[in-house]
């Protein structure tokens, strides 16, 4: 026998899960629709729609993209030795491109004794690259973000600190709830994948803030990965 009231609460949050995902998605659909409508009534219009449609399509894969990472067993995780400059060095040649755009001062320093440590390659250099893409859009113009890695005894701390526009109180507490935004344009679905990832990594992960002066995000993560965790 079930006692089925039990359920409520797990029914709720598939129920909000659902209505965020449908209407996070059906957004850029109706707007694809939309500019598909304008350009079968009117042909020379099409090539005027085209970035805005592929804007849109990729915007549904990346939501489809984190919650097939959200679903995910920890059990897919693959170990590999990790050289650990060698992420960050990824991560920021990934990402110096938008910096150099928006005129901001990307760099790293690394204090390491041992150089590098056995955990999950991919989802080690989504997790920064999640967290360091965070910072640049919340940077202003000469702004600067920097990302330190550090050794401590068994752990492995990497922080991302920005002096760009910080979050309240009030919006701290909301970071990592799922569709939770400031941005017109986010999705608000970054910081809860990333916390997910960090989980399966057996690590924790902080935010701290000050609205108008910055952020910084810390990674702490055990140096040996123990999958009986
Ligand atoms: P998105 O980037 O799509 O908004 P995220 O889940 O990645 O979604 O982030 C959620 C929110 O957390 C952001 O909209 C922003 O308000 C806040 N946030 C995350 N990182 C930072 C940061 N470095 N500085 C200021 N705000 C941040
Ligand atoms: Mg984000």
């Amino acid at each position: 026998m079930i006692k089925l009231r039990e359920r409520s609460q797990q029914l709720s949050t598939i129920t909000q899960m659902s209505a965020g995902i449908a209407h996070e998605i059906k957004n850029p659909l109706t707007a694809i629709k939309g500019f598909l409508q304008i350009g079968a009534a009117n042909p020379a219009l099409r090539d005027n729609y085209q970035d805005i449609i592929l804007d849109e399509v990729n915007r549904i894969e990346s939501i489809v993209q984190d919650f097939m990472m959200l679903s995910k067993p920890k059990s897919s995780i693959q170990l590999e030795e990790v050289e650990l400059k060698q992420v960050i060095d990824y991560v920021t040649r990934l990402l110096q491109g938008e910096a150099d755009t928006k005129k901001v001062r990307l760099f790293s320093s690394c204090h390491f004794n041992e150089h590098s440590i056995y955990t999950e390659p991919k989802r080690l250099k989504q997790i920064l690259l999640n967290i360091v893409k965070n910072a640049l859009e919340a940077v202003e113009v000469g702004g600067e973000v920097q990302i330190n890695g550090k050794q401590l005894e068994d752990e492995l701390t990497l922080s991302v600190i920005d002096n760009g526009q910080g979050l309240t109180e009030q919006e701290l507490a909301k970071i990592g709830e799922p569709f939770f935004t400031t941005k017109e344009k986010g999705t608000g679905l970054g910081v809860m994948v990333t916390k997910k990832m960090v989980e399966d990594l057996n690590g924790s992960i902080y935010f701290e803030s000050e609205k108008g002066k910055g952020t910084e995000v810390t990674v702490v993560l055990p140096k040996v990965h123990d999958s009986e965790y």
